[in-house]
């Protein structure tokens, strides 16, 4: 117990795809040199078929939130009618940036662990012709919940309105068809499923929401879209880049291409499967009532503090795992599953889960949660004639 290696097992950022890390140390190139160019060129082309999409694609400096920000500040203009559906604290966070910009949102907003219905937001656009956008959450990470985008999307795509969807761990957990289910506008991020540090937001972006760009006029300057996309045309972008994430970022993408965008989304998908039966094999809750795969959000037994749990992943494994974010703090601790997991990770999760579970009293049959890991990996991936030993 006296070696601990340290290991990142958070909703973001995640592990690090070792390749893109190492490329990360040829940073001293130019930013408007051919070099330059050459790289950022292919880095839009590789996302643009990562995403499956024919919308531009185009990337920013900033986190998550910047993409965000962007996608409210060149759509919309101060007064817009919109929809906030709102689930969690990343659903909070389009609200305020709503109300930042001045946007007046309808906001339609399920508890903590539920998600806003569909039916819901077709019952708003069908009442208010006035909408100009909806926004949401394709991968709520503060509760481990998803929306159903695809059904929102289709009943966006048949108004004027335009579908603003957070995906920033949605992308590489959950099939997103962003072209055939209207998702207008989809946004990354890097520390997520795409397995590099934090620093680049980017988007896809349809023609149906450039039209509406036309005339939106809440000001912009940094994150000035119309202006990003003549830049990236050029294989450049407007300001200086962060060159040592976009050398990075063009190993992961590699990755992501070699196994699959869908093995990656299936990947996370199982992972996620097999936490949610290890957690009930111990006998402990899911938070969600309609969990996704990029984060699994479990209740700790009765009268134990989450956070007790995620201070003892730390001290007796040095591994780094997330409690509740603002009131759902103490109530939940979270495991993730997007990006670079595998079942070795999980494995070692949860059956330290069980030790820390047994530490603090809880009654633990060791080994139980583990078998069910145990049984989703035979189940996917042993030829179905292999003995199990039970
Ligand atoms: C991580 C995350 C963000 C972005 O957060 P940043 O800290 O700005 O990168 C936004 N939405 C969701 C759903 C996220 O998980």
């Amino acid at each position: 117990m006296h070696i601990k290696k340290q290991r990142l097992l958070t909703p973001g950022p995640t592990p690090l795809l070792p390749a893109a890390l190492h490329a990360m140390m040829g940073s001293d190139i130019h930013h408007r040199t051919e070099d330059f160019r050459n790289l950022y060129k292919q880095v839009l082309a590789d996302l643009k078929t990562v995403l499956a999409t024919a919308h531009d694609v185009l990337v920013l400096v900033a986190s998550g939130t910047g993409g965000l920000e962007a996608a409210v500040q060149n759509f919309f203009s101060p007064g817009d009618e919109v929809i906030v559906c709102s689930a969690g604290k990343f659903g909070e966070r389009w609200v305020d940036l709503a109300k930042a910009f001045g946007l007046k949102a309808t906001v339609l907003s399920a508890p903590y662990g539920d998600a806003v219905s569909p039916a819901a937001v077709e019952e708003v656009l069908a009442r208010n012709k006035n909408i100009r956008g909806v926004f949401v959450q394709a991968s709520e990470t503060s509760t481990g919940s998803q929306h159903d985008v695809k059904s929102m999307g289709l009943a966006v795509k048949k108004t004027g309105a335009i579908f603003v969807v957070d995906a920033i761990t949605g992308l590489g957990t959950m099939p997103l068809e962003i072209d055939a289910w209207g998702l207008d506008i989809v946004i990354g991020g890097s520390q997520k499923a795409f397995m590099i540090p934090p620093g680049l937001a980017f988007l896809s972006i349809s023609p149906k929401a450039w039209a509406l760009s036309e005339s939106a006029t809440s000001p912009r300057y940094y994150f000035d879209l119309r202006k990003e996309r003549k830049s990236a045309a050029g294989g450049e972008s407007s300001w200086t880049p962060n060159t040592s994430l976009l050398l990075a970022f063009a190993e992961a993408l590699k990755y992501i291409q070699s196994i699959g965008m869908d093995k990656l989304v299936e990947n996370a998908q199982l992972l996620a499967h097999a936490t949610r039966q290890a957690v009930r094999a111990l006998g402990l809750e899911l938070f969600s009532t309609s969990p996704g795969s990029s984060v699994t959000a479990v209740r700790p037994p009765a009268g134990m503090d989450s956070g007790v749990i995620v201070k003892q992943y730390r001290s007796r494994f040095n591994a780094i795992i997330t409690n509740g974010q603002g009131s759902m703090k103490g109530q939940i601790f979270r495991l993730a599953h997007l990006g670079y997991f595998d079942f070795h990770d999980l494995f070692a999760v949860i059956a330290e889960l069980e030790i820390i579970l047994a530490a603090e009293g809880y009654p633990v049959r060791f080994g139980s949660g583990v078998a069910a890991v145990q049984n989703v990996y035979a189940e996917a991936a042993l030829p179905k004639e292999a003995p199990l030993l039970v």
